[in-house]
């Protein structure tokens, strides 16, 4: 029996003629292909830039940067992330911390943000940035977390790794109504790939030439932004400290091709998704939210298994599922209770909605080429599994 991964890229010939087009030009990097494919991105999310990075993680590194994150500031996100989420604070040597998730949506829990804000405020602990995560592909509260951030003076960037072709209040995630900046991962199991990339959006231009400029040494060639008076046409000058965060042409060629059919591949997405949710009905499982006003990206279909109607454990299911070659996979270890974080002063309890989630978690297979068969084969385990 063939396995089915939890999830795996689609490439077409079309996006293999992209990639060879750019390594038949004359660019390979710093070419044409980055500002038509970070046009195009911007345009399909709502947003006026787009600035194309190596990786998320770089994204959100430079996000942080680029609205002054440094020494002293402080960082909340959500526990149930990958770890970048919470790393990016880290490098800039900020404070991280944590608010726990809302158990329905599985995202930062809007009102455990007020309650954690409104103690903050007390003790003068204000954070600089909240990074909410819309996990799985779902949305976070944005509009609240909006108010939140007028109220108590923070700025927003939301980790939308997960969340590529995803729509909130009737617009596409990526533009700058409630997020100041928006990051989203091309990674290979992601909603569109470009291998590794990343992209970082905003309508704020003087924050999108910021990231620009960390992206690429904190270097510029235009006489305008330079300090010092051009000695000549050669002339570049540094005026702050910025990483080498490029993504490539073959890169940005691969996504742009991809780009051409992110709404195909989300309408089969959503379809896998409303599938799962009537052959799932009735089984001791908890599904994902539905909202009305907004649709996920559907990166993840993440399950739970309900401890209340059944004596089967997570790892049983899950083992079950593997031992049948379905690739199912677990999202996430919530990052507090990472080694790493322990370090920091983190321990088990400190975010129990996230840690309950986690331990009855399973992400089932959910990808674009995925067959309606390969779905009731994995559907099948998971009814035997729970009899
Ligand atoms: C994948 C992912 C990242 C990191 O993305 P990379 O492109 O691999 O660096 C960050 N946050 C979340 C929520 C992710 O799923």
């Amino acid at each position: 029996m063939s396995f089915i991964p939890y999830s795996c890229q689609t490439i077409t010939e079309a996006d293999i003629e992209a990639v060879v087009a750019v390594m038949r030009s004359e660019y390979l990097t710093q070419g044409p292909a980055i500002p038509a494919f970070e046009a195009r991105f911007a345009a399909r999310h709502g947003a006026t830039h787009a600035v194309a990075v190596s990786n998320a993680t770089a994204g959100l590194h430079i996000a942080c940067l680029a609205l002054g994150v440094g020494t002293g500031s402080r960082v909340w996100t959500s526990p149930n992330s990958f770890l970048a989420s919470a790393n990016c604070a880290l490098y800039c040597g900020a404070e991280i911390d944590f608010v726990d998730i809302d158990p329905v949506t599985r995202n930062m829990s809007l009102s455990a943000l007020e309650a954690k804000l409104a103690a903050a405020k007390a003790t003068g602990t204000l954070p600089n940035i909240v990074i909410p995560v819309d996990f799985a592909g779902l949305p976070a509260d944005l509009q609240g977390m909006r108010q939140l951030a007028d109220r108590y003076g923070f700025r927003i960037v939301e980790d939308a790794s997960h969340a590529t072709g995803a729509d909130y209040l009737g617009k596409p995630v990526g533009g700058s109504t409630h997020a100041d900046l928006t990051v989203f991962s091309f990674h290979a199991v992601k909603i569109v790939t470009t291998a590794e990339g990343g992209m970082v959006t905003t309508d704020d231009p003087a924050l999108a030439r910021k990231l620009q400029l960390l992206r690429s040494h904190g270097m510029t060639r235009e006489p305008a932004e330079m300090e010092q008076s051009p000695e000549g046409p050669w002339s570049y000058q540094q005026t702050l400290l910025g990483l080498n965060y490029r993504m490539t042409d073959l890169q940005a060629a691969l996504g742009n091709s991809q780009l051409d059919r992110l709404d195909a591949m989300h309408a089969r997405r959503v379809a896998l998704a409303d599938r799962y949710d009537q052959l799932l009905d009735g089984l001791p499982l908890l599904l994902p939210a539905r909202l009305p006003d907004r649709q996920s990206a559907w990166h993840l279909y993440a399950i739970e298994v309900d401890d209340s109607r059944t004596a089967v454990s997570r790892k049983t299911l899950f083992d079950t599922l593997r031992a049948a070659q379905i690739g199912v996979n677990v999202h996430y270890i919530p990052i507090h209770t990472q080694p790493h974080y322990r370090r920091l002063g983190f321990k088990p309890g400190d975010f129990p909605n996230a840690e309950h989630y986690y331990a009855r978690a399973i992400s089932l297979p959910l990808f674009p080429t995925m067959t309606d068969a390969q779905q009731d084969r994995a559907v099948d385990v998971i009814r035997g599994a729970l009899a």
